[in-house]
């Protein structure tokens, strides 16, 4: 009786989840190559780069964000860089976002010069200390985290759907790999042994696939071998890349924590 009632809640529930916008780009992405927790990162992050530029420049709580972290970090500070060249501005929004970050800099830098207690040799350290801590950032880089609620909702959504026809249908497709990291923190989130083995087993076989296509690859590269190499053993190579560490621009500081 009780495990019927946990059954119509899971039902329920998938088909929730079914009604919304996030299961129309779980979809998409698991219609692409490779692993759709990356693959929904990045398009996440385009449209909120594109949302910042165009919206956000002025907007008072997003430069508080990027003060505290002194703007965002490499792989996204260069991302939004290509998202300004991609809707054809010549700079201005990224300038007029940046531009307190550099007045910040200089009140921080003149506010060392002024005049203070002076520090002999013994008390240089704790001196030097004191101005690196002014200096250092104290928040996150926005974009990480963005990153990072897309790593978490949709691992979550996956999860939920683990059971409905349609997504393991589509989940257990050839061409869908959740990379590495997005695999452990799958598990990471798994609530029960179940999602585990489930999870598990169909990645196990993927992998198996795919280190046959890679074997299949390096061994017909014989030169006594006439056998043709196969379009997915071809690609073998990149694949294993992706998997060991996620789609490319796919920043590790944006990662969610896993228990180790
Ligand atoms: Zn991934
Ligand atoms: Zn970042």
């Amino acid at each position: 009786m009780r495990k019927e009632s946990n059954n119509q809640m899971e039902s329920s529930e998938i088909s929730a989840i079914k009604r919304g916008l996030s299961w129309v780009e779980l979809k998409e992405s698991l219609k692409k190559e490779g692993c759709p927790i990356c693959m929904i990162m990045l398009n996440s992050l385009e449209k909120y780069f594109e949302f910042l530029l165009y919206e956000y420049v002025l907007d008072a709580a997003v430069h508080k964000k990027m003060l505290a972290s002194f703007g965002m970090c490499n792989t996204h500070t260069y991302m939004l860089k290509e998202t300004e060249v991609k809707i054809k501005s010549d700079g201005l929004n990224i300038s007029v976002l940046y531009e307190t970050l550099l007045q910040k800099e200089l009140k921080l830098l003149s506010r060392i010069l002024e005049p203070q207690r002076k520090y002999n040799k013994r008390t240089f350290n704790y001196y030097r200390k004191e101005i690196l801590q002014k200096l250092a950032a104290n928040g996150e880089c926005p974009a990480c985290e963005n990153q990072k609620h897309s790593e978490s909702f949709y691992t979550h959504e996956i999860i939920r759907l683990y059971k409905d026809e349609e997504f393991q249908k589509l989940y257990e497709n050839n061409n869908v790999l959740l990379c590495r990291r997005h695999f452990l923190y799958l598990l990471n989130e798994a609530p029960n042994e179940e999602v585990i083995t489930y999870f598990v087993n169909v990645q196990k076989i993927k992998l198996n696939k795919l280190f046959n296509n890679l074997t299949n690859f390096i061994q017909k590269h014989d030169y006594q071998s006439k056998i043709e190499i196969t379009e997915d053993e071809k690609k073998s190579w990149q694949q294993l890349l992706e998997y060991s560490a996620s789609k490319k621009n796919v920043n590790k500081n944006g990662y969610n924590e896993i228990l180790t």
